[in-house]
């Protein structure tokens, strides 16, 4: 400012001296005058060049002034210039948070105080079958129209989730939706909606399993606690206590058996998934199936009937085996599993075979076949579900759990294995389990040894 000032008497004395010089003191005054208006000028030419500037905007193509219009320029394009950086990045900024957001699994919508969509992610859209272009501004009750919904609107209180059910395509299970608002700034709510279908699934399992657990202890427990009154309150002749106690027996076998598959499914469920350098031989897992099946053909048939008719692999084939990589305990329960329900389904006389065979491409199936009564085709796809059976009444009769298949195809899963199940009523079953070429290796006396496609 004092450069300015300095400026403008330095022109008035100029004007002045000029003045002097040309026409005495009257010239002295009015070359004052003029070097006056010529500084007015001169600034206010500057001045409307800086304004004609700013009005343009940007700080780019700035005029090039001198003095203090020139300085207030410059700084104004500095200040202008920091602004617009900090407008980028404060832009990233958000980009980055929303980016975030949109990574985020659960729905976030943003709604103003009336309700009105300011911002939903992808997750949400999907979720609730919005669209955040053509449904910005709109109002959220309008388009999420479920009941439960419009009334945990209406209502206010947000502490708790409301779950909200979204039908999906055929088929497929309904979407099972926890949402929640959480007011914030002035009046403005946030509302998270999460996938919970799984979570509700599982707890549906949970809910059935220990209703069935209970259900299955529950009748040999009444049957036993029948039996242990009647010991206690008639008197019996000693064929008849023994008769009595081979009932209960009978039922305590029944419970000891359920309580080790869930023990075994327990188990199968906890324990990390089954190694791939352990390496199992097929051909003794072969045998010990053989073994146990005769032993329990023994036991299940009455006594006097037609035997069962075997077809198992002969010692020459099980020693050509080889080897499949996992847990022995757990293959031979899903395999004795399946050799067991032959035998006790597969009515006297009736033939079981046990097959296994290496395939060109290295991988290999296992097949237990029988000529029993078969399981009608409906029943097929449900029977490895926990508690199934075709006929509970026979099942029980034969001494089944329900766990059996079950217990089979997680374990076979674990070793990254497919059980493949064909039947018909009336014309036997098969239970094939397909081995990866990944999990196998062969054995010292296998045809198909290092033979080409065969994978370690
Ligand atoms: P369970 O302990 O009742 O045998 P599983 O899980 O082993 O339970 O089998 C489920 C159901 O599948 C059985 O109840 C039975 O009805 C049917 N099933 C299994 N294997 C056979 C088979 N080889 N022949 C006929 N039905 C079978």
């Amino acid at each position: 400012m004092l450069k300015r000032l300095l400026f403008f008497i330095a022109l008035q004395l100029a004007g002045a001296a000029l003045g002097f010089s040309q026409g005495g003191p009257w010239g002295a005054v009015g070359g004052t005058f003029l070097a006056a208006w010529l500084w007015f000028g001169w600034d206010a030419s500057n001045a409307a060049r800086a304004l004609a500037w700013l009005r343009r905007g940007g700080p780019s193509d700035s005029p090039h002034l001198h003095g203090t219009w020139g300085e207030t320029v410059d700084r104004t394009c500095r200040l202008q210039r920091q602004h617009a950086q900090a407008l980028q990045a404060s832009e990233a900024r958000l980009q980055t948070f929303l980016s975030a957001i949109q990574a985020s699994p659960n729905g976030v919508l943003l709604l103003d105080s009336v309700g009105r969509i300011e911002w939903c992610n992808l997750q949400a859209a999907q979720q609730l079958g919005l669209d955040a272009q053509r449904d910005h501004l709109q109002t959220i009750g309008n388009l999420v129209r479920d009941p439960a919904f419009s009334a945990y609107l209406t209502q206010g209180d947000f502490t708790q989730d409301v779950l909200l059910s979204r039908p999906t395509s055929a088929g497929a299970p309904a979407l099972q939706l926890a949402i929640r608002l959480y007011p914030y700034g002035d009046g403005s709510r946030l509302m998270l909606s999460r996938d919970v279908t799984q979570l509700q699934l599982a707890e549906t399992m949970r809910r059935d399993f220990v209703a069935n657990v209970s259900h299955e202890i529950r009748t040999p427990l009444t049957v036993l606690a029948g039996f242990i009154e009647t010991l206690q309150t008639l008197k019996l002749s000693e064929e008849e206590r023994a008769h009595y106690l081979d009932l209960m027996a009978q039922q305590a076998a029944r419970m000891q058996a359920l309580v080790q598959d869930l023990l075994t499914l327990s188990r199968l469920e906890g324990s990390p998934a089954p190694s791939r350098e352990r390496w199992v031989a097929v051909g003794p897992l072969l045998a010990r199936c053989e073994q146990d099946a005769r032993a329990l053909s023994q036991r299940v048939l009455p006594a006097g009937s037609t035997p069962h008719e075997w077809h198992f692999p002969d010692e020459a084939m099980r020693n050509a085996a080889g080897e499949i990589a996992g847990d022995e305990a757990e293959l031979y329960s899903a395999l004795s599993n399946l050799v067991s329900n032959a035998v006790r389904y597969t009515p006297a006389g009736g033939a079981i075979e046990m097959q296994w065979q290496v395939q060109a491409d290295g991988s290999a199936c296992l097949c237990v076949r029988d000529n029993g009564p078969g399981i009608a085709a409906e029943h097929l796809p449900r029977l490895t579900e926990r508690f199934y059976r075709v006929d509970r009444g026979r099942s029980r009769e034969h001494g089944g759990t329900g766990l059996g298949l079950a217990i089979a195809k997680h374990a076979l899963q674990r070793h990254e294995a497919q059980l493949g199940i064909t039947s018909a009523l009336g014309h036997g079953s098969e239970f094939c389990v397909h081995f990866p070429a990944a999990r196998l290796r062969p054995g010292a006396g296998s045809a198909l040894s290092g033979g080409p496609g065969r994978k370690r």
